[in-house]
């Protein structure tokens, strides 16, 4: 873990705290853009939409001199606004037909003719009729009226906006207003903006290291006892119970925990039982090839036997280990075909007969005909030896066992059910596993391996077959598969 190629990309602490500051950063940013850099503008926007709305009310009412006066008088008060509207005869001499001066600034009427003249010749040559002349009042010598020297806002506006009466005579409608200095807002704005920018990112500090703080601390407790897996020491309640991901993941490396020292606990069991299992045959054979030597007479057919039957069961138990990791890591394929799986079933029963009937047993097989299936014959053999040879091992004292064959909406089962002491409910799903024995019942001697039910398992496994078991303890268990029928080609 000391990999430094780990390392690089950064904690999810200094991830958090960078976003954090820079989510706050752009929102402090965007306050300063709109409120400080554009407050003008937008202002500006403001007042000659004000501006053009009072220009379009005027024209409206520009025919009805009643009205007009009316409209007139309400804008100007409304919005502070001085303002003249003249009609031009065919003299080109202009009549002034409404007229408001509000405010003692208006310059409206303190500028010359000639500069409204020329203000109207501007909004005449406008597309939109319409001329808006920003002025600074300074430039009028008004000194009382003096903008703060930093505002780029002229103090006062001129709207200009040529236009025509419905009897078709030129009219001008001047409108001026005036607008308010927003340097000292803009310099308020700013001292805000300082004392809000520094406590915002400060509490976004703050807050960024203790989200950070609550999300690492729990993943950092998760890492450092995961890395505990590798000695089978991980103790999940070390873990700080932040959120629900991380809960989750406590659990998970729980389980897997309990998962990992099953498995090496099962190795341990796994090799005890076949270093168990290896000695039992070589002590004998030892035992007896040592007593012929040394004995006179010992050498006997019945002495010699024993130790080709321990041979053999060496023998067995080696290649069943052998079959079985073969099977487990997937090095053994099936090669499946067409067969008569009724006649199989017939064959296996009366040669597992022959074996055990000198012995008292029965083996009694209810068939369904001939039934095909695609599957790899050798295997299901296999599978069927393991299963009679288990419950011919573990039945009752009538010493019977059931073969039954069933075939229903193309499926046939295959069921083998003794009479014997049955399987409890929690060693049920544990049967299937390498070697696993359940307690006090174990009576080899059938030549299993212990391995049986595991080479049955990956056999199915492997042809993609349903399989299972049900058992009521005291009366016997019945272990079965099922295959799909298939067509006889
Ligand atoms: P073994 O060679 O020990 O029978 P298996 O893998 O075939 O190995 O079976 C595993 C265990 O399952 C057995 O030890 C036994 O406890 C149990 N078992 C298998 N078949 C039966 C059965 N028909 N009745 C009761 N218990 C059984």
């Amino acid at each position: 873990m000391k990999d430094r190629k780990l390392r690089r990309g950064g904690g999810v602490k200094t991830k958090i705290v960078l976003y954090l500051v820079l989510f706050v950063l752009f929102v402090i940013g965007l306050l300063w853009v709109l409120q400080i850099f554009l407050l003008d503008r937008i202002y500006s926007a403001i007042v000659e939409n004000t501006l053009y709305r009072s220009s379009e009310a005027i024209l409206r009412d520009i025919d009805d001199a009643d009205g007009l006066a009316e409209t007139v008088r309400y804008i100007s008060q409304e919005y502070e606004m001085c303002i003249s509207v003249f009609k031009f005869d065919e003299e080109r001499t202009g009549r002034s037909i409404a007229d408001s001066h509000i405010n003692s600034s208006c310059l409206l009427h303190s500028i010359n003719d000639d500069a409204l003249s020329a203000y109207y010749m501007s909004a005449r040559e406008a597309e939109n009729g319409i001329y808006v002349h920003k002025v600074a009042l300074k430039a009028f010598g008004r000194p009382g009226y003096a903008a703060h020297p930093s505002s780029s806002l002229p103090d006062s506006v001129i709207y200009t906006r040529a236009v025509k009466m419905a009897d078709g005579a030129d009219a001008v409608i001047f409108l001026n207003c005036d607008m308010t200095p927003v340097a000292a807002t803009v310099r308020t704005l700013t001292v805000m903006l300082v004392f809000i920018s520094i406590i915002t990112l400060t509490l976004a500090i703050a807050l960024a290291y203790f989200i950070a703080w609550r999300v690492s601390a729990p993943i950092a407790d998760v890492n450092r006892e995961a890395k505990k897996l590798v000695n089978n020491s991980y103790d999940g309640r070390n873990v700080r119970r932040g959120y629900r991901e991380i809960n989750e993941l406590s659990e998970t490396l729980t389980y897997a925990a309990r998962e990992l020292s099953k498995v090496d606990r099962m190795q341990k069991e796994l090799i005890a039982n076949i270093s168990h299992d290896l000695r039992t045959p070589l002590t004998l054979i030892e035992g007896y090839t040592e007593m012929m030597r040394d004995i006179p007479g010992e050498n006997s057919p019945e002495n010699m036997q024993v130790v080709i039957d321990e041979t053999k069961r060496l023998s067995t138990l080696v290649s069943d280990l052998l079959e079985l990791s073969r099977l487990e890591t997937g090095k053994q394929t099936i090669y499946p075909a067409v067969f008569d799986l009724g006649e199989a079933l017939r064959d296996t029963v009366s040669r597992v007969m022959k074996l055990y009937e000198p012995d008292g047993y029965r083996v009694i097989l209810n068939e369904a005909g001939d039934v095909y299936v695609n599957a790899d014959k050798t295997r299901i053999l296999q599978v069927l030896y393991n299963l009679i040879g288990n419950a011919v091992s573990y039945t009752g004292e009538d010493k019977t066992v059931t073969v039954d064959e069933t075939v229903r909406d193309g499926v046939v089962r295959v069921s083998v059910t003794d009479t014997g002491e049955g399987i409890s409910k929690e060693d049920l799903p544990l049967i299937w596993d390498r070697y696993y024995k359940v307690e006090g019942t174990h009576r080899r001697g059938v030549g299993g391996s212990g391995l049986g039910l595991s080479i049955v398992k990956e056999i199915l496994v492997l042809h993609g077959a349903k399989f299972g078991v049900s058992s009521e303890p005291g009366h016997g268990s019945t272990f079965w598969f099922e295959l799909p029928v298939a067509e006889n080609k």
